[in-house]
C-alpha cells in the first residue's frame, strides 16, 4: 500500500498517540532492561526495506523488543548514574514541539519559542543570583554546556590580554570536576590546573595556595567549580572560589548540571548563594529540573562575551543578526540548528509553578535523607559519607567488587531496582541517587533488604 509521506494519516495518528497515552499512563514504568541484544538483531532484520512497512508492526517492535532493551531512567527504581523523572506535563508538551517543528535557532525564525525559553532561563539566572541582562540558551546536554561556555572563558582572556595569545592558558580545577570538563579542556586545548581539595572540596583557599605555587599565575584565566558532584553530590565552595576569580580577574564557571536544581530547594537553597558570582554555569533540566531529554541550560553574566565567541559568520547568516531586541540561541553555545528543547520545560514550569518545583526537589533530598538513616540503622550496612544533596554512598561491610557486581546484576534481573556501584577512595561502594519524587522508602527498604 502506498502511504503518501506529507499526508496526514488519521490511523497511524491513532495508532501512534495511544500508544503515547498508554506510556504516558504506566505508573509505575517498568525498570526493564539494557546492556543485552538478544533478540534485537533478528527482530530488526529487514524491517528497512525499498517498499516501507506497516507502521503498526515497527510500532509492534519498538514495543516488545526495542523499548524493554532500554532500562527506563523515569523508574522510581531506576537509582544509578543520574535518573531522570520528566513530569507529565513537559512529556506532552515535548509531543507539542516534535509536532510543531519546532527551529530555536534564530529569532528570524523563532522569536516566540525563544522569547518562552528565556524566561525559564531567566528564572534560573535570578535563582543563582545572576543581575539583570544574564542569559544564554539550552543546549542538549551538560557537556556541550561546559565545552560552550569554556571555549568563552579561554577567548575572554585573550581578548582582554593579547599578550595570552599563543602561550599556554590553564584553567584551576579539581580532580573532583566532571569527565565533561576535562575533555571540554583537551577539545580547547586548555591545560588543567590541578587545585587539591579539602574533603573533595575546591576551597577558595585552595585555590590561592595553588595560584601562589605557579610560576606565571596570569596564565591561569579561569576556574571551573562543581555544585553537586555526580558521584557525591558535593557542593565546592563556591562563595570562595567566586570571590578570588573576581578578585583576580579569573573567568568562574560553575558546573551545576546534576545539582543546580538544588537552588530551588527551601532546605539546601542557600548551599548555592555563592552562584551569584559566576560568569558562566549550567544546569540540567533534563536531570533534577523534570524535564524530557535532550535538555540543558547554559547562563553567562555577560552574554555579550559568549557573542564574541559564538556567533556565526557567514553571509547568509547576516539576515539573522539585524533586527533589533534579538535573541539568537545559536550566538551563545557551538551549535547552529537546534531544537526548541527549553518549551517543555517552559510549559511544565508555568503548569505546575515554581513551588511544586520546589517541593518535588526537597523530595530527592528527604528521600536521601532517610535512606542514610535506614543504612546507618542496618547491621551489616554503613554510610561512607552523609548524603551530599540527593546522593547516598553506601557500604556493605565485607563486600568485595564482585559481590557488589553480582548485588546490583541481581536487583536488575529482579526488576527490584537499578543500583550500580562506584568507587570512593579507590573502594567499591554502593550508590543511590535519588530524584525521582516517587521512589518511596519502601522501595529503599526493599533494596537494602537484599544486602543481608
Ligand atoms: C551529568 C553531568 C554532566 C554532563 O552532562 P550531560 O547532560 O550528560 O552532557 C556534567 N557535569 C556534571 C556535574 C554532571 O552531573
Amino acid at each position: 500500500m502506498e502511504r503518501p509521506m506529507f499526508t496526514y494519516d488519521a490511523e497511524m495518528a491513532d495508532l501512534i498517540f495511544d500508544f503515547c497515552r498508554w506510556r504516558l499512563s504506566l505508573d509505575p514504568v517498568p525498570l526493564d532492561f539494557g546492556g543485552h541484544l538478544e533478540g534485537l538483531e533478528g527482530a530488526l532484520e529487514g524491517l528497512l526495506t525499498p517498499e516501507g512497512r506497516d507502521p503498526a508492526e515497527l510500532l509492534e517492535v519498538f514495543d516488545t523488543t526495542i523499548a524493554t532493551a532500554v532500562v527506563s531512567v523515569d523508574s522510581p527504581r531506576f537509582l544509578s548514574f543520574i535518573p531522570a523523572a520528566p513530569t507529565k506535563a513537559s512529556l506532552l508538551f515535548d509531543m507539542v514541539v516534535s509536532a510543531s517543528s519546532l527551529n530555536g535557532t534564530s529569532w528570524l525564525e523563532a522569536a516566540g519559542v525563544i522569547a518562552a525559553e528565556n524566561q525559564v532561563l531567566e528564572f534560573l539566572a535570578e535563582r543563582a543570583g545572576l543581575p539583570e541582562g544574564a542569559g544564554g540558551c539550552f543546549v542538549s546536554g551538560g557537556s556541550v554546556g561546559n565545552l560552550s561556555a569554556l571555549v568563552v572563558a579561554r577567548d575572554r582572556a585573550r581578548r582582554r590580554d593579547p599578550s595570552l595569545i599563543g602561550r599556554r592558558l590553564r584553567f584551576a580545577v579539581s580532580e573532583e570536576a566532571h569527565s565533561s570538563v576535562a575533555k571540554a579542556l583537551r577539545v580547547i586545548d586548555v591545560d588543567a590546573l590541578l587545585v587539591p581539595t579539602v574533603d573533595h572540596r575546591l576551597t577558595g583557599e585552595a585555590l590561592s595556595a595553588a595560584l601562589a605555587g605557579v610560576d606565571d599565575p596570569a596564565t591561569v584565566v579561569a576556574v571551573i567549580a562543581t555544585a553537586g558532584t555526580t558521584n557525591a553530590g558535593i557542593i565546592d565552595d563556591l562563595e570562595g572560589v567566586g570571590a578570588i576569580a573576581r578578585e583576580r580577574g579569573m573567568w568562574f564557571h560553575v558546573d551545576a548540571a546534576y545539582g543546580g536544581a538544588g537552588m530551588l530547594s527551601t532546605t539546601h537553597g542557600h548551599l548555592f548563594s555563592g552562584m551569584r558570582h559566576v560568569d558562566s554555569f549550567i544546569v540540567d533540566p533534563h536531570k533534577w529540573l523534570f524535564a524530557p531529554f535532550d535538555c540543558a541550560a547554559l547562563l553567562y553574566r555577560e552574554p555579550a562575551e559568549a557573542a564574541a565567541t559564538h556567533t556565526q559568520d557567514a553571509s547568509y547568516l547576516d539576515v539573522i543578526h539585524e533586527g533589533d531586541g534579538e535573541w539568537n540561541p545559536t550566538d551563545y553555545a557551538i551549535h547552529l540548528t537546534r531544537r526548541a528543547r527549553g518549551m517543555a520545560i517552559w510549559f511544565s514550569l508555568c503548569v505546575y509553578g515554581t513551588d511544586a518545583y520546589a517541593e518535588a526537589v526537597d523530595a530527592g533530598i528527604r528521600i536521601a535523607e532517610r535512606a542514610a538513616t535506614m543504612i546507618t540503622e542496618a547491621e551489616h550496612l554503613e554510610l561512607v559519607r552523609p548524603p551530599g544533596l540527593s546522593i547516598v554512598l553506601f557500604r556493605r561491610v565485607g563486600w568485595n567488587d564482585e559481590e557488589y557486581a553480582r548485588w546490583s546484576t541481581r536487583l536488575l534481573a529482579e526488576q527490584v531496582g537499578f543500583v550500580t556501584p562506584t568507587k570512593w577512595l579507590g573502594e567499591t561502594v554502593a550508590r543511590f541517587a535519588f530524584l525521582h519524587p516517587e521512589t518511596t522508602e519502601e522501595m529503599v527498604a526493599e533494596i537494602l533488604a537484599t544486602m543481608d
